[in-house]
């Protein structure tokens, strides 16, 4: 086993999004556009429904996935194919939106606290265009494995201990997983040698090896990306932590962006726009 050390630390920057909606960009932000295959993540959590209530109305994806992870509050989506749901604590949304839909994301709540991810996942060119999917799935029917001193959610993927996820995504095979720690604990995993990798830390304190070998700490908002390998290692603080292990296969291609289409070429993303435009999606 090799473990992936940490190469570059970025910390999420406030930002605005929706219809004023405020949250933490972490990836999707000039010191990190992206970290193929994932082209954005957004943290939110908030007590105050100013920052939330405004949601997201009525806005088009096509090219690629988006993931909602909540751990607080609830979200309705509504679709533009009739599609209508409610994400609730601890459920997840793993929506393909490929050739195209339009949705909206709205907090179910007047008040207390909302708290969640947005993770972007692409699509190869060749799926780009592919029909709009849904898997959703509630906090129930999400295994959680129970190691010492650590609880770990999986969301997508399979665990060194063979547990999987529930979600399907054989195109950049993902692994997200929710991990909680005790203070001091650590914890190690298997991650796919030749997938990109990171951690995102919610909260408490976690350590990683960095390049030169010393140990680094991770903070709330605070995403560590992981270098080649094919495990990562990483210790609790004081207090109990709370991070995010995600990690995808690349997909090597081109990245033409705008707003909510991701395509490889400019002409497809001009495309996307007159689709959305003369009302084709
Ligand atoms: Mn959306």
């Amino acid at each position: 086993m090799t473990n992936r050390n940490v190469i570059r630390v970025i910390r999420g920057q406030p930002a605005t999004d929706g219809a004023g909606v405020q949250l933490v960009r972490v990836i999707g932000q000039p010191a990190l556009m992206d970290l193929d295959p994932f082209l954005l993540l957004d943290a939110f959590r908030s007590e105050d429904p100013d920052d939330y209530i405004a949601g997201f109305p009525a806005h088009p994806h096509r090219g690629f996935e988006t993931v909602t992870y909540l751990l607080a509050g609830r979200m309705r989506h509504r679709d533009n194919a009739g599609n209508e749901g409610v994400i609730e604590p601890g459920g997840i949304q793993w929506m393909t939106a490929g050739k195209g839909i339009i949705h909206s994301e709205m907090p179910e709540q007047q008040d207390g606290l909302l708290e969640g991810f947005q993770l972007w996942i692409n699509l190869p060119g060749k799926q780009k265009m592919t029909a709009p999917a849904y898997q959703e799935h509630d906090a129930a029917r999400i295994p959680t494995e129970s190691r010492d001193g650590a609880t770990v959610r999986v969301i997508c993927g399979e665990t060194s201990l063979g547990i999987h996820g529930p979600i399907n995504q054989p195109l950049t095979d993902p692994l997200y997983l929710d991990v909680s720690l005790d203070p001091g604990v650590e914890f190690a995993e298997t991650v796919t040698a030749g997938h990109n990798a990171f951690v995102y830390a919610i909260s408490g304190q976690v350590s990683l090896d960095d390049d030169s070998g010393a140990q680094l700490s991770l903070g709330r908002d605070q995403l560590a990306v992981l270098g080649p390998g094919d495990s990562v290692r990483l210790q609790a603080g004081d207090e109990a932590a709370r991070f995010l292990l995600i990690a995808g296969k690349p997909l090597l291609e081109p990245i033409a962006r705008a707003g909510p289409f991701v395509m490889n070429t400019d002409s497809e993303l001009r495309q996307a726009f007159h689709d959305y435009q003369s009302g084709n999606f």
